[in-house]
């Protein structure tokens, strides 16, 4: 058994023309049987991409990765915990899923639920939510219920309605989650060969850096050539609960995918950064444009909550080792808040133009 354990190839063996799923591919390390029915829209398998602008930036050999987990089938990494979290539900027999949500988790758990035959219950704070999340719950079928309250005000409704009636909760307390994200830690490994020195990622509830660390430690156990990555967590300046270590009763940031004053994984981040000796720092939300910004000049179009993890990056530059490793985690795809890019781009973009060939080359300068 513990012979087997170790023979046990770490690397999966699927191209990506063939790639069964995340559950499929890391079926080893995750809690399923064969009698869990997997959910599954093929996620996880998301492009490594190494960046050239931040490289630079950084300087001193700097090596710096994205992991670009937008690429998802409802474009953020939730997918990833929830592909775990509405198979065991399925396999448990219940037929309603629910959650709280700054948008992503809702669009994910609306599709996955769909996907497997399960009703879903969505609570979202009123206005708060990006156009593209909203429309992707209404569109996957979600029973959708925009509240006035915050994240945090719907969070504690939804862990009561769980207890009291037969709805499976999916927010990132349900363990199932942090098993299927952990998998991006995974990959990145299994992409790089090694670890990186350093992990950058945005925090709200603080499931993902969890799952991440999770991850990393579950590999350097089979083999010490993985080593174990400094987790450095970062969060919007107006509302940095877990940098400040206090409740934040009114959170306020662009990134609405981190407006939380109050995560539920608090302690288990922390012990992710005693532990990995990393930190946790605030970035400002003109910093998280900034970065929004640098990541679009290279083709690279994430949401403002996972721009946050670059702009942590360029805030540490003068920390950084030479040679260092480093990846930063995009949690999310661009195109869920097209709002933001609107309002937040140094493009050209000139209204009413007369369409004749002689003006529009006269402006083009030529
Ligand atoms: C959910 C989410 C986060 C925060 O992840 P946590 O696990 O709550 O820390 C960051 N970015 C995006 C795009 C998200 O959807």
């Amino acid at each position: 058994m513990i012979l087997n354990s170790i023979k046990q190839k770490l690397l999966p063996k699927y191209k990506k023309r063939n790639w069964p799923g995340l559950i499929n591919a890391y079926k080893s390390y995750l809690p399923v049987s064969n009698k869990t029915p997997i959910i599954t829209l093929k996620e996880g398998n998301t492009p490594l991409i190494f960046s050239e602008n931040l490289s630079n930036l950084i300087g001193n050999n700097t090596k710096v990765y994205l992991k670009y987990d937008g690429l998802n089938p409802t474009g953020s990494f939730k997918d990833r915990g929830m592909t775990m979290a509405i198979s065991k539900a399925k396999e448990e027999g219940c037929e309603a899923v629910i959650c709280a949500s700054t948008g992503n988790t809702s669009a994910s758990a609306a599709a996955y639920a769909s996907r497997g035959g399960l009703k879903s219950f969505v609570l979202i704070p009123d206005g708060y939510v990006a156009q593209g999340k909203l429309a992707q719950a209404l569109m996957y079928g979600a029973e959708v219920l925009s509240i006035k309250g915050n994240f945090d005000d719907a969070l504690e409704i939804v862990q009561k309605l769980s207890k009291e009636y037969p709805i499976t909760l999916v927010n990132s307390v349900n363990p199932y989650r942090i098993e299927g994200q952990k998998t991006a830690a995974f990959e990145i490994m299994d992409d790089l060969k090694t670890s990186p020195d350093w992990l950058c990622i945005p925090m709200g509830n603080a499931g993902n850096i969890t799952a991440y660390w999770k991850g990393f430690n579950e590999y350097y156990k089979k083999n010490k050539k993985y080593k174990l990555p400094k987790m450095m967590g970062f969060q919007s300046s107006g509302s940095a609960p877990l940098v400040d270590n206090i409740i934040v009763k009114n959170p306020e940031t662009i990134a609405t995918a981190i407006r939380i004053g109050n995560p539920v994984n608090r302690e288990k981040a922390k012990i992710v950064k005693k532990e990995s000796k990393g930190d946790f720092q605030s970035v400002t939300d003109n910093e998280i444009i900034d970065a929004y910004k640098i990541l679009a000049k290279e083709g690279i179009f994430c949401e403002p909550a996972s721009a946050a993890s670059v702009a942590g990056l360029i805030k540490n530059k003068n920390r950084i080792k030479k040679d260092s490793l480093i990846v930063c985690v995009l949690t999310g795809n661009g195109l869920k808040d097209p709002e933001c890019a609107i309002k937040n781009n140094d493009a050209i973009f000139q209204k009413n133009i007369e369409p004749s060939l002689k003006n529009i080359s006269k402006i083009l300068g030529y």
